[in-house]
């Protein structure tokens, strides 16, 4: 295989775009100076971006090439999903250190097409530049949804259920396993998985946007503590959750037991989980549960949206849970 320098800046571009089917005309993809992209009539443009630096959001040593390139757009597709809505576009700009092995790229872009085909989603542009530092990734997507549908940070009411998809804190434990030097291959992979390719809610989003029956939306990757923290703040409320409600993985059951404390703070505030939270009227609880089961995948009611401006969470035994930090920041 050539080396990333015979290959140079263009080689590798033309690469990329032969590896990823493209817009066809009158759109117009990689290979001016910009792209051309029509969204469906009626409907409004849904853009979000994502930065993975090498050091902070990976580390290679953790697993494949193949499973960072599926979780750089994972990410992204999680903010559309969280948005209710449907993914059509993405840009991917990555800074390469010098000699870094094209078998990694190679491995990178398999990952990245894996999940691009699996949501329809076209590969536009994107910019390509060396890096002094690790590899940076960046993913921008654009989505599209008629405005009436999309679902926004800022509708929660006072006396909605608080709802959580999936189950929380595998993700968080498995870095936390990656961390210790567990890999691949072994009886962890349920929990390494959650943190290494994660799986975007995007049809659970926009099932739920199409029926109309939830008020606000976010997608958790700061913990569900901060994620909801946010729904509350743009919503101007406040909210209760109660921890012996949320949905744990069989995974987590097993490997917390083993702790002497149960470990909440992974749970509510470990971050990368790429669960929807979103708050309802209590009397869209059946039509929602109905969802969940086309949908094949656990909704759970984990709290209530208050009138005060705080996010609370009651330990089982009914006392208030004290974190020491909400979720995860960068500074
Ligand atoms: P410019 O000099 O204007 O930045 P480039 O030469 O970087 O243009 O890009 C040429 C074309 O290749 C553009 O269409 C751009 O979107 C695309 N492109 C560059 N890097 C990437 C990448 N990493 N992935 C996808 N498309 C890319
Ligand atoms: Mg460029």
């Amino acid at each position: 295989m050539k080396g990333l320098a015979e290959l140079g800046e263009f080689g590798l571009i033309d690469h990329i775009r032969a590896r990823f089917p493209q817009p066809v005309a009158p759109e117009l993809g990689i290979g001016d100076d910009a792209a051309l992209l029509s969204p469906s009539a009626g409907r409004q443009v849904v853009v979000s971006t994502d930065l993975l630096a090498e050091g902070i959001h990976f580390d290679p040593g953790f697993g494949p090439a193949r499973l960072l390139g599926r979780k750089s757009l994972a990410v992204n597709l999680s903010d559309l999903a969280s948005m209710g809505a449907i993914p059509r576009w993405f840009f991917l700009s990555l800074a390469i250190p010098a000699g870094f092995s094209l078998e990694t790229i190679e491995g990178f872009l398999d990952g990245l097409a894996e999940q691009a085909a699996e949501h329809n989603c076209i590969l536009a542009g994107g910019d390509t530049c060396g890096s002094k530092g690790g590899l940076t990734i960046s993913v921008t997507i654009m989505g599209e949804q008629r405005p009436e549908l999309i679902l926004k940070r800022s509708g929660a009411q006072p006396g909605d259920d608080v709802w959580v998809s999936g189950s929380l804190g595998d993700s968080a434990l498995g870095l936390k396993l990656l961390m210790e030097g567990v890999r691949l291959g072994g009886a962890h992979d349920p929990l390494l998985l959650r943190q290494l390719d994660p799986t975007p809610r995007c049809e659970l989003g926009l099932k739920l946007a199409e029926a109309g029956l939830v008020n606000a939306m976010i997608d958790i990757s700061d913990g569900l503590l901060a994620d909801l923290g946010h729904i509350c703040e743009q919503s101007v409320c406040g909210a209760e959750i109660l921890l012996g409600q949320l949905p744990l993985s069989p995974a987590l059951y097993t490997c917390s037991s083993k702790q002497p404390v149960f470990p909440w703070p992974l749970v509510i505030s470990g971050g990368e989980d790429y669960e929807l939270c979103f708050t309802a009227p209590r009397c869209n609880r059946e039509a929602i549960q109905k969802i969940s089961k086309t949908a094949g995948i656990p909704l759970t009611v984990v709290g209530k949206v208050t009138n005060s401006r705080q996010v609370q969470a009651i330990l089982p035994d009914g006392t208030n849970f004290q974190p020491s930090a909400s979720g995860y920041t960068h500074f």
